[in-house]
């Protein structure tokens, strides 16, 4: 038997391990430092399967209890480093000092979200303050929203909002704007001093004193990262995406990623997709070693 290490125990991560598990042909370990951005989402209505909206956490513990079940171990840590030994296995280290070697390793580690530093942001996260557009648009009809972010990543998130929400804020908090704003966005440049509402998102506060009311507060800030372990072993990253091919491939032999890491949709149904590919390309690899 080979064994396989997926890092990330999201809906990517997951789905791939139910495939190369019921393979036969490996041991399969998940490994995760438990910061799925699925245990954020609220409320799913937009998954197959579920008659009510279903909260992200339940999925995702239904998720890990199915792999369990074929036999897929779940290990708690953060991994810190990959590399690749004279023998062309993978020798992964985590913070809590262990390393071991892997015949194939997928990397499932999500979009990190970078989050401004400013009050009220996590106190209203999941009432008014949202992560995605696409996810939570249509909560907005005909609502004024804020993005608050100052690059494509953001004008991304905007031009979702634009279809849906009467006006589309983009708030830069005092940084340089990229070029390729989209039409019909407003885009203020003062710098934040808070969120306000006392249960749901009620203004956005700037420090010269002014506020600005909105609905909703959309946070876009950067791009999604979490490519870093893929640069550690030479897998190439493109704006901040791990390349691969449409079997989850990355230019390394034996490294597979998928899911948010990766681009493109950042939904469940992708991340599951992606999994699958990931999966059935791992057994086809370890097949032909
Ligand atoms: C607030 C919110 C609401 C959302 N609502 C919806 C919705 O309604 N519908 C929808 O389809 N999608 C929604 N999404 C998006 C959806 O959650 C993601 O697209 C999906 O979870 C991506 O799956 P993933 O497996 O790629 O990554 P994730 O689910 O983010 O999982 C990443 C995994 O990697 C692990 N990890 C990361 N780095 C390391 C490391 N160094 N070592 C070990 N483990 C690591 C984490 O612990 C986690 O287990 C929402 C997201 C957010 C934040």
């Amino acid at each position: 038997m080979y064994d396989v290490l997926i890092i990330g125990a999201g809906p990517a991560g997951v789905s791939a391990s139910l495939y190369a598990a019921r393979s036969n042909t490996a041991n399969v370990t998940v490994v995760s430092d438990d910061s799925s951005s699925l245990k954020r989402a609220d409320l799913i209505e937009n998954y197959y399967g579920f008659a009510d909206p279903v909260p992200g956490a339940v999925l995702l513990e239904k998720g890990i209890a199915g792999a369990e079940r074929l036999g897929v171990s779940f290990v708690r840590d953060e991994i810190v480093d990959i590399q690749i030994d004279p023998e062309m296995k993978f020798s992964v280290s985590s913070s809590s000092g262990i390393t071991k070697k892997y015949d194939a390793v997928m990397i499932a580690t999500g979009a990190s979200r970078k989050k401004p530093d400013i009050k009220g942001i996590k106190e209203l996260e999941g009432r008014g303050v949202s992560y995605c557009a696409v996810c939570d648009a249509f909560f907005y009809k005909n609502k004024k929203v804020a993005v608050i972010g100052s690059g494509s990543y953001a004008f991304n998130e905007a031009s979702a909002l634009s279809d849906i929400a009467s006006q589309v804020y983009i708030i830069t908090n005092g940084d340089e704007l990229a070029d390729g704003i989209p039409e019909n966005i407003t885009v203020v440049d003062k710098k934040i001093s808070s969120i306000e509402g006392d249960n749901r998102v009620e203004a956005v506060a700037f420090i010269d004193g002014t506020r600005l009311e909105v609905s909703g507060v959309f946070i876009a800030m950067g791009t999604a990262g979490s490519t870093e372990l893929a640069r550690k072993v030479g897998a190439p990253v493109e704006n901040n995406r791990i390349m691969v091919n449409e079997k989850m491939e990355t230019a390394i032999p034996g490294l597979f990623a998928g899911g948010d890491c990766t681009g493109g949709l950042m939904q469940i149904s992708k991340a599951v997709y992606d999994g699958a590919q990931a999966g059935l390309s791992i057994v086809r690899f370890l097949k032909s070693k």
